[in-house]
């Protein structure tokens, strides 16, 4: 039995699925998921030794790799100083103005604690705001797992939410309204059925968890202009796309502007951290200043404000640091589409940035819907035989390949033979 099965086993026993996040459970390519000792640069170590170029970048976070000196040198620091005081400090400052700085429309932020606790604050704060209840989703967009965004899509999409876990109650879900990712249309609809009744329209600026898709031309513009028509707030959950796809985000990236941004992943720089802001005028509803209650003891936690600070002033100031990722996912996107074509494979390759993603699939995939298309049994032997040859990639058909700064052209140039030989 090698250490990863040994931990399994016994995880299993004791933590629900043997993870604390039901992804990591490598339940759909139907393996025991590597544990990971280490990282390094773009490597993992796994419990067995076992050396992995990762593609997963904790899900976004480590956009510069794993262990960045600057950042482990700014955590070290903020551990001697104390670890938390639930009290004002100076680098929740910093962060704030760090983010007003760079985020096109920021005026004022609210740190949190995840991503979900972002979007969660975010939407309460919309509804306080315009004093409306419904809130409207796209189906294939992940926004954590508060209540409200745990909504059934498929065949619910357009009519009233219904809640897609166990232990949501209708009641909280009844205000989800879905629709069609990259079709105005279906947004237009559920606004004119209740032309006042839509507090906010919530999108990924990039759906990135029903794999990649991208957004068509016009697609956010029209959002903008819907939402300005109705009287709805715009919030791009940038959870992914924050300080990924730009410095500015996706709203710099496509030149749209949002309400209200929520934050997680790349800005706690792999702490657990989420924030949400937006304009003063909407930000200052927010308790203590408004009436929207929103708090947290350990929000803005001095370590976690410590790492986030450092991988963000690194983005800031590595000159041509997005170009020169951007460019560098380009090639080797380009570069794994033409091994896919010589590979006689059907298969739609989306990408947008340093995000991408294979679908398996003859059809291109703009929705959640052309994404169901994709032949999961394809993407699960492609994903073991990738694993086999030490590249770690996301263990579902529906997640976003990540690049980092560290992934070298050596790294990259060896996964595109491990997929010229995974694709045979
Ligand atoms: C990951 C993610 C979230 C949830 O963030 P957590 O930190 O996991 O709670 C929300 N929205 C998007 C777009 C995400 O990708």
């Amino acid at each position: 039995m090698s250490a990863s099965e040994e931990l399994f086993a016994r995880a299993k026993e004791r933590i629900p699925g043997g993870v604390n996040s039901p992804v990591r459970a490598f339940g759909s390519v139907g393996l025991t998921p590597p544990f990971i000792a280490r990282g390094s640069g773009s490597r993992l170590w796994d419990e067995d030794g076992r050396e992995y170029i990762d593609f997963v970048g904790s899900w976004g976070p480590m956009i510069l790799g794993h262990a960045h000196p600057a950042v482990e040198e700014a955590v070290a620091q903020a551990v001697r100083d104390g670890l938390s005081f639930g009290a004002a400090t100076r680098r929740e400052v910093e962060m704030a103005e760090m983010m007003c700085a760079v985020v096109p429309g920021l005026e004022m932020v609210r740190m949190v604690n995840s991503g979900t606790e972002a979007v969660m604050s975010a939407l309460r704060l919309a509804r306080g705001f315009t004093g409306r209840d419904k809130i409207i989703k796209f189906a294939g967009c992940y926004h954590g797992h508060s209540d409200a965004m745990l909504v059934k899509a498929g065949s619910g999409v357009l009519t009233q939410g219904l809640p897609g876990s166990a232990g949501v109650p209708a009641g909280c879900t009844k205000d989800t309204l879905t629709a069609i990712y990259n079709d105005l249309d279906s947004v237009e609809q559920l606004l004119l059925a209740d032309p006042e009744g839509v507090a906010a329209v919530i999108v990924e600026p990039v759906g990135a968890n029903m794999g990649v898709v991208p957004p068509a031309e016009g697609f956010l513009a029209g959002l903008r202009r819907l939402c300005d028509h109705y009287g709805a707030l715009l919030i791009f959950d940038e959870v992914i796309t924050g300080f990924r796809l730009a410095l500015g985000g996706a709203q710099q990236y496509f030149n749209v502007r949002a309400d209200l941004v929520t934050f997680g992943k790349i800005i706690g720089g792999g702490m657990p951290v989420g924030a949400y802001g937006g304009r003063k005028e909407i930000m200052s509803m927010v308790a203590p200043l408004g009436s929207v209650y929103q708090a947290g003891t350990l929000s803005g936690n001095p370590v976690a404000m410590a790492a986030g600070l450092a991988q963000l002033r690194l983005l800031k100031e590595t000159l041509g640091f997005y170009e020169a990722l951007n460019r560098k996912a380009d090639s080797f996107f380009s570069a794994l589409e033409e091994i896919l074509q010589a590979s006689g494979r059907a298969f739609c390759l989306n990408r947008v940035g340093s995000l991408g993603c294979v679908f398996f699939t003859e059809k291109p995939v703009w929705n959640y819907e052309d994404a169901q298309t994709s032949d999961t049994a394809a993407f699960t032997e492609y994903f073991r035989r990738m694993l086999q040859r030490g590249v770690y990639l996301a263990s579902s058909q529906f997640e976003a390949m990540f690049l980092s700064s560290a992934h070298s052209p050596e790294d990259l140039r060896r996964t595109l033979d491990a997929a010229r030989e995974a694709l045979k």
